[in-house]
């Protein structure tokens, strides 16, 4: 445990930010061979809501890092979805291939319990809405699992949605009007959300540039094209960055807006599903100079979020498109806050979300278990 023998194997910005975490645990089980980080990182606007990501961190230093950054990532998007949830994050270590159990995710389940509700958590990379099915055994606090089971199901169908209104904000601005056909799209990634996205810009008559690291995804999606009679050119590796779209949709992995990678840009503009895309803030910065207009990931792919934290009311496929459907105005409020007050578009969003969680703090400094029955309809 690298991190318990060398707790500055941190990186000293998140060690400066470590303070402004409510809680952090870690997990572990023997029997089932969990090895867990759940972190809190602020409770103002209600109880803790993220993801639980699986991956093989090579280290707990790395792990912590992550699971420290996708939660303060959280508080920001909830606070930009509106929404009375705080920002939470939680990470198994371990190959999501080879290293699960349903016992695992008991064992999980449990300790997510033991936060007696500071802590709702569900599918993330490497989890799926099967692995929660077993930890809903043990908790009640499991959001997106099948409807089945109680839960709102499949939450890339309102992220991708929300991917498409923040495409339409974003060609709004850039064009003067929302109209997605006619334009051209880079999109990296044809996973749940991607292929989503990259159907339903098929449908409605745009050009497409699609790589993915899987053949039959690029397959699937050129029969679509072929259906649609729209253009897609499959891109392999880096080529996506230097594709001539009007707007590049990353919908793949973090950090992929970086040095490098910016100079390839020959876009207009990047709105996508991907989380924490910029590799550090300033990339907000670079992507202004060059006159890209950025849409914030965290309000771009906050219909998931949408969702997820709908299903404590008792959910509502009526709320939670009205609720998706906001991102588009989300975005243009971002926009135009942005070229108001001489800020990126990056700046202009965690301003936004600041303010709100300011004033959030000002009503409550902290999440209590014994107001959980206003938030949640199950307990
Ligand atoms: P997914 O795992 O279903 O799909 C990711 C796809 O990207 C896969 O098909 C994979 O082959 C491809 N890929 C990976 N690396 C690539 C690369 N370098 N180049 C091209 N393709 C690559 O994941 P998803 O659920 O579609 O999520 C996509 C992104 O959106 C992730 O960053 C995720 O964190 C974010 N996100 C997802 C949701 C959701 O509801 N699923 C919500 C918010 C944010």
């Amino acid at each position: 445990m690298s991190l318990l023998e060398h707790p500055m194997g941190l990186k000293s910005e998140l060690l400066t930010e470590f303070s402004e975490f409510e809680q952090v645990v870690f997990c572990n089980d023997q029997d089932t061979g969990l090895r867990a980080i759940i972190a809190i990182h602020n409770t103002a606007a209600g109880p803790a809501i993220g993801g639980c990501r699986m991956q093989p961190y090579p280290t707990m230093a790395e792990a912590l890092e992550d699971v420290l950054r996708l939660a303060k990532g959280m508080t920001y998007k909830c606070a930009a979805a509106d929404v009375d949830f705080g920002g939470g994050k939680s990470v198994i270590i371990g190959d999501p291939s080879t290293d699960k159990s349903p016992e695992m995710f008991r064992a999980f389940g449990k300790f997510v319990d033991s936060l007696n509700g500071r802590f709702y958590t569900g599918t993330d990379m490497g989890t799926t809405m099967e692995d929660f099915v077993h930890a809903l055994k043990e908790t009640n606090c499991i959001v997106g699992t099948p409807e089945m089971y109680g839960g709102s199901g499949d939450s890339s169908v309102p992220t991708a949605m929300g991917v498409i209104y923040a495409l339409k904000a974003t060609n709004k601005t850039l064009f003067g009007n929302d109209i997605l056909a006619g334009r051209s799209y880079a999109i990296q990634g044809l996973g749940k959300v991607g292929y989503k996205v990259a159907e339903q810009l098929l449908e409605e008559g745009a050009d497409l540039f699609v790589s993915d690291l899987d053949e039959r995804l690029l397959e699937k999606i050129t029969l679509k094209g072929k259906e649609t009679g729209t253009q897609v050119k499959i891109l392999k590796g880096d080529e996506i960055y230097s594709a001539e779209a009007d707007v590049f949709v990353p919908c793949a992995v973090g950090g992929i807006i970086n040095e490098e990678t910016i100079e390839k840009l020959k876009v207009r503009a990047v709105a996508g599903s991907a989380n924490n895309q910029l590799l550090h803030q300033k990339m907000g910065e670079k992507l202004q100079s060059r006159g890209i207009l950025y849409a914030p990931d965290y309000i771009t792919n906050s219909g998931g979020l949408i969702q997820v934290s709908d299903e404590l009311y008792g959910s509502s496929k009526d709320r939670v498109l009205a609720k998706t459907k906001a991102i588009y105005y989300s975005i243009t409020e971002v926009f135009s806050s942005a070229e108001r007050n001489n800020l990126t578009t990056v700046e202009a969003a965690n301003r936004m979300c600041e303010e709100r969680i300011e004033s959030r703090k000002r009503q409550n400094s902290f999440f209590l278990h014994n107001r959980r029955p206003k938030w949640d309809i199950r307990h």
